[in-house]
């Protein structure tokens, strides 16, 4: 992992509670003020393009919900099969 970050690791000790609860200030602080929230990975987004996550609140860019959240869970009927069928048309 090339980020600071330990991705969705929660805090074992107070320096990282605090550090969690710094970056949940600031995010907070960021969407109060503009539409525009850094990322826990340093980089600005919109607010529409991030994904917050339901557990520890925390702002997520879509590279970071990917390692946050794990892979999307794929359902039997996908895009695939929807494909398939509809080729003909
Ligand atoms: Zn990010
Ligand atoms: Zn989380």
């Amino acid at each position: 992992m090339n980020t600071k970050y330990n991705f969705h690791k929660l805090p074992e000790n107070k320096s990282e509670y605090e550090e969690w609860m710094k970056t949940l200030a600031r995010q907070e602080l960021e969407s109060n003020k503009s539409d525009v929230v850094t990322c826990i990975c340093g980089l600005l987004y919109e607010i529409k393009y991030l994904y917050r996550c339901y557990f520890c609140g925390l702002w997520l860019c879509p590279a970071c919900a990917k390692k946050h959240f794990g892979e999307r869970p794929k359902g039997k009927y996908t895009y695939k099969e929807y494909f398939k069928e509809n080729k003909r048309c």
